[in-house]
C-alpha cells in the first residue's frame, strides 16, 4: 500500500500533522496502536490548559521564546524554541478555526487559555467530556472528511530506509506501507519501564504512570534503529503525587502535592532534605524519582500550610487527599510526627530547626540543598499541628526525545536531516528539560510542531 505520508499515531500531534497535510492536498494514513473508538491516548485524557512555558500562546513571539529558554536554563534548541514561539499564536488560531473553544483557565490567574469545556476539577482521572477528548474526535472526523485516513489496531514496529531515506514503515505482524514521508508522533516513552529504568529512575516498579501508558518508546527506538539523534532523555514533565496514588486511582493525576512540597520541605527517612522545594513540583518529581528508592520521600509542613491548600493547586489536596482516600499524618509534636511518619526523629529535629533558623534570617540560599524563595516562601515550622504526607513520583509525560531541527525533521546523529523523517508531540527532544527539568507543554508541543511537521510534508510532496 502506498500514501504520501504515514504518521505513527494518533494523538494531538499526529491528527495536527494529518489534518495539516490533508488541507495541503497530500492524502495521510494515521495508524494508531489503540483498537478502541476512544482509543487511550495522553491528549484525550489532557487538563487542556494550552501555554507555552506557562505564558498564554497570544504573547509576543520574543516573551515566549525567553519563556522557553528561562525554562529550560537555556538548554532548549534555539531553532525548535524559536518554532514553537514564532508559531504559538497560528496554532491557536488554527485550533479555533477547526472548532475548539477556549475558557479561561479556572485555577491560572494569569490568562491561559484552556480547551473548553474544562474538565472538571476534582480528583481522578476525568475526560469524557473534556474539550481535549472532543476535540481529539473532531479532528479525526474532518482528517476522513479531508480524504486522509485513520486506522486503529495498528501499531507500527520499524521504519522502512532505503538509501539513506525513510520510505514507509512495517507494522507488527508485518504488514509493510510505503510512503514518501514518515511523522513519528507515538507521545513519548514514560511507559516503557526498561527506557525510563535507563533514564530517569532507578526502580520504574516504584513511580506512578501519570498518564494514559499508551507512550512505549515505540518512535523513540525505531528513529535510534536507523541513526536518529536524541536529546534531554533524562527529565520528565509529571507532579508529585501521594504515594497512595500507587494503588488508588482517585489519587491521580489529581490532587498534586506540588504546592505543598513547594511551601514546607521534602525529606527521606533520614529526616534530611534532598532537593530545593521552592523549584516546584516538576523539578520535585523528577528528584523524587531519582532517589535510589523512589517510595522513600515524604512532604513535612505545618498546619499554615495545610490551611493554604484549601486554595492552592489545580485540585486543592485539602480536602481532596483525605477524602479520596490519601493518607495525611498528623501530630503535635514533631518526634511524635517523625515516629508515624518513618522518619528519624533526631534527623527530623536537626533539619527543622536549621530550616527555621535560615528561614527566618532570611538566608534559605545557605540551607543545603539550597531553597529558592522567589516562586514559593518557604514556611516556617511554627503553627502545630504538624503533617507529613508520604510521596511518591507521577510521570506525565517525557521530555526528551528525537532530536528534531526548526522545521520538524527528524536528526542524524551528526546533525543533518534524515530525509523522509518528521516528529512531533512528545517524541521530540530538545525543547523541554534542563538542570531544573524546565517544561514548556504538552500541548503545544503536539498541535504546533504537529502543524509545522504536516505543513512542511506539504511543501516537500505538493511543491
Ligand atoms: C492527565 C494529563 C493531563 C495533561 N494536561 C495537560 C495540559 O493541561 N496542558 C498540556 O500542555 N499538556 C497536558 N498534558 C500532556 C499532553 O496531554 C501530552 O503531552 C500531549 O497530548 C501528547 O500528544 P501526542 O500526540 O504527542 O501523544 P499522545 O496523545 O499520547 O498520542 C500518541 C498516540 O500514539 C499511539 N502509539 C504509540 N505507539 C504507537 C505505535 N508504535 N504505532 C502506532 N501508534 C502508536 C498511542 O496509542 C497514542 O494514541 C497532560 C497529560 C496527561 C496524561
Amino acid at each position: 500500500m502506498t500514501f504520501d505520508v504515514v504518521v505513527i499515531g494518533a494523538g494531538f500531534g499526529g491528527l495536527t500533522a494529518a489534518n495539516h497535510a490533508a488541507l495541503g492536498g497530500v492524502k495521510p494514513l494515521v495508524l494508531e496502536a489503540g483498537s478502541d473508538d476512544l482509543y487511550m491516548c495522553n491528549s484525550r485524557v489532557a487538563t487542556g490548559a494550552l501555554h507555552v512555558a506557562f505564558r498564554s500562546p497570544e504573547d509576543s513571539e520574543d516573551d515566549l521564546y525567553q519563556a522557553i529558554m528561562d525554562q529550560t536554563s537555556a538548554t532548549a534548541r534555539t531553532d525548535v524554541a524559536r518554532m514553537v514561539a514564532e508559531n504559538a499564536q497560528a496554532t491557536i488560531d488554527w485550533m479555533r478555526d477547526e472548532g475548539c473553544d477556549f475558557m479561561q483557565h479556572p485555577r491560572r490567574s494569569y490568562g491561559l487559555p484552556m480547551m473548553a469545556p474544562g474538565r472538571a476539577m476534582r480528583a481522578g482521572l476525568d475526560w469524557e467530556k473534556s474539550g481535549p477528548n472532543l476535540f481529539l474526535q473532531a479532528l479525526g472526523e474532518k482528517l476522513g472528511a479531508r480524504g486522509g485516513e485513520l486506522r486503529r489496531g495498528a501499531r507500527v514496529s520499524s521504519l522502512l530506509i532505503e538509501g539513506g531515506a525513510v520510505i514507509g514503515v512495517v507494522l507488527e505482524g508485518g504488514e509493510r506501507i510505503a510512503a514518501k514521508a514518515v511523522v513519528i508522533a507515538d507521545g513519548g516513552f514514560q511507559a516503557d519501564r526498561e527506557l525510563i529504568g535507563k533514564h530517569i529512575t532507578a526502580d520504574p516498579a516504584k513511580i506512578r504512570q501519570r498518564n494514559t501508558q499508551t507512550g512505549r518508546g515505540d518512535g523513540l527506538r525505531m528513529a535510534m534503529e536507523i541513526g536518529a539523534a536524541t536529546l534531554g532523555l533524562d527529565k520528565f514533565y509529571g507532579h508529585v503525587l501521594s504515594r497512595d496514588a500507587l494503588d488508588n486511582e482517585k489519587l491521580w493525576p489529581y490532587p498534586q502535592i506540588d504546592v505543598i512540597c513547594a511551601k514546607g520541605m521534602v525529606v527521606t527517612p533520614d529526616g534530611k532534605r534532598f532537593a530545593d522545594e521552592g523549584l516546584g513540583g516538576i523539578y520535585m518529581t523528577n528528584a523524587i524519582a531519582g532517589l535510589a528508592d523512589p517510595l522513600s520521600a515524604t512532604a513535612v509542613f505545618d498546619s499554615s500550610v495545610w490551611e493554604d491548600a484549601r486554595e492552592s493547586d489545580i485540585v486543592p489536596p485539602n480536602p481532596a487527599l483525605v477524602e479520596n482516600g490519601g493518607t495525611v499524618l498528623q501530630a503535635d509534636m514533631l518526634d511524635e510526627l517523625a515516629a508515624k511518619a518513618g522518619l528519624d526523629a533526631a534527623g527530623l529535629a536537626a533539619t527543622v530547626e536549621e530550616f527555621n533558623g535560615l528561614i527566618r534570617a532570611g538566608s534559605a540560599p545557605a540551607l543545603s540543598p539550597a531553597r529558592t524563595t522567589k516562586t514559593y516562601p518557604a514556611h516556617m515550622f511554627e503553627k502545630p499541628p504538624y503533617y507529613a504526607i508520604p510521596l511518591c513520583a507521577g510521570i506525565t509525560v517525557t521530555s526528551g526525545g528525537v532530536a528534531v531541527d526548526g522545521r520538524a525533521r527528524v536528526l542524524d546523529t551528526t546533525g543533518v536531516p534524515i530525509p523522509g523523517l518528521y516528529a512531533a508531540g512528545s517524541v521530540v527532544g530538545g525543547l523541554e528539560g534542563g538542570p531544573g527539568a524546565g517544561y514548556v507543554g504538552g500541548l503545544i508541543k503536539a498541535f504546533g510542531i504537529g502543524r509545522i511537521a504536516g505543513r512542511e510534508i506539504v511543501s516537500k510532496i505538493a511543491g
